[in-house]
């Protein structure tokens, strides 16, 4: 059995769907304890249970401790069932984050899989739902993933009611990825959503950053004030793998133009760069290629939350992370090495 200590490095969420995802690829059981130990809110939110729900279902695992608050786990996983599996998180808490803790599991599945989950689909501090398709999708394709995500219905923050669907082939082996060099593929693209939000404040946003941005294609999406109330700002820059998408989230009290303003900023970091993928995306591929053999990519920074991944994915498989820093980008390269534990 596998012991993992929430409270380590970055001490949030993502130490636990690491694991849990892992535990299901590699069928070794994991003990977690002083899960999300840095965080204000200790323990296991609704995300993180319905994460642990969801790989128990799709494993048949035994599990003690999967409670609200609960801050230590046993998870013992079987083996990887595909099927048709539906979660609700039952708050505005991630979809997205759900899924990048199960889809990884569902690549190695016995059979094809459908999987559902309602909550939020743009929040902060996690990768929208536009994020997930536009952006960590091309690129698990282009490791061999065969799957679709689709957004079915919006859910913002606070009220949630969003819906994700993934439809999963298994594919594996995986290859290895290396990041091709910075090349734009295209105009960027901004996109202002707003729902039960006056449509004024849309074009205010987009007015506003190609302000800051210059020339870009813009679409003004009006929802239905059902799915709302919210706001978001997407800008995405097509490069050849993948495009990458960058998001502001409206707030109550906080101006159109300063949603903008923030992201017109994280905008052009990411281009003053030459790096071939964004913040976000770096430590959302460290797993796809610690699975799919490795290689890498240069990104503008390295979070701590990536270096916290970094550990937890070496405690599960025979990886080495190489960590660069080189003419003001970081350079990440995953080296795979023979197996030595049950998996891919
Ligand atoms: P928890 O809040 O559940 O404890 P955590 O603290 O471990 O989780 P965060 O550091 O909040 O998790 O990050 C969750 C994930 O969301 C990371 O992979 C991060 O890259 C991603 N993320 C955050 N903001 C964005 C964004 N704007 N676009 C894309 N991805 C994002």
């Amino acid at each position: 059995m596998i012991e993992i200590d929430g409270a380590a490095g970055e001490g949030g969420g993502q130490i636990l769907r690491t694991a849990l995802t892992l535990a299901m690829i590699t069928g070794q059981a994991i003990r977690m304890v002083a899960i999300r130990a840095r965080r204000p809110k200790p323990g296991l939110l609704r995300q993180h249970l319905t994460a642990v729900e969801a790989a128990t279902a799709i494993c048949r695992a035994r599990v003690e401790g999967a409670a609200v608050g609960s801050q230590t786990l046993e998870f013992h996983p079987g083996p990887i069932r595909g099927g048709d599996y539906r979660f609700a998180i039952g708050t505005a808490g991630s979809c997205t984050l759900v899924l990048q803790t199960v889809l990884p599991a569902l690549w190695f599945a016995d059979g094809p899989s459908t999987f559902a989950v309602s909550g939020g689909t743009h929040n902060p501090a996690a990768p929208p739902a536009d994020f997930l398709r536009r952006s960590w999708l091309p690129v698990v394709a282009a490791m061999g993933v065969d799957m679709e995500l689709e957004l079915l219905r919006h859910g913002f923050y606070p009220a949630g009611g969003g819906e994700m669907l993934a439809r999963v082939r298994p594919a594996s082996p995986l290859t290895p990825w290396q990041a091709p060099a910075r090349a734009p593929a295209g105009k960027p693209r901004a996109v202002a959503v707003v729902a039960g939000v006056p449509v004024d404040v849309a074009r205010r946003e987009l007015a506003r950053l190609q302000q800051h941005l210059g020339d870009m294609e813009t679409e003004v999406r009006v929802l239905s004030s059902r799915e709302g109330p919210g706001n978001a700002l997407l800008v995405e820059i097509p490069l050849s793998a993948h495009g990458e998408v960058f998001t502001g989230l409206g707030e109550r009290g906080l101006p159109a133009e300063t949603v903008a303003d923030r992201l017109a900023r994280t905008v052009r970091g990411f281009l003053d760069s030459d790096a071939s993928v964004g913040e976000h995306l770096a430590d959302q591929l460290l797993l796809p290629l610690a699975l799919a053999g490795g290689v890498g990519f240069t990104a503008p920074v390295l979070s701590s939350h990536a270096r916290t991944n970094m550990a937890v994915i070496q405690r599960f498989l025979p990886v080495e992370f190489a960590v660069e820093e080189r003419e003001g980008v970081v350079k990440v390269g995953v080296v795979r090495h023979a197996l030595t534990v049950a998996g891919p």
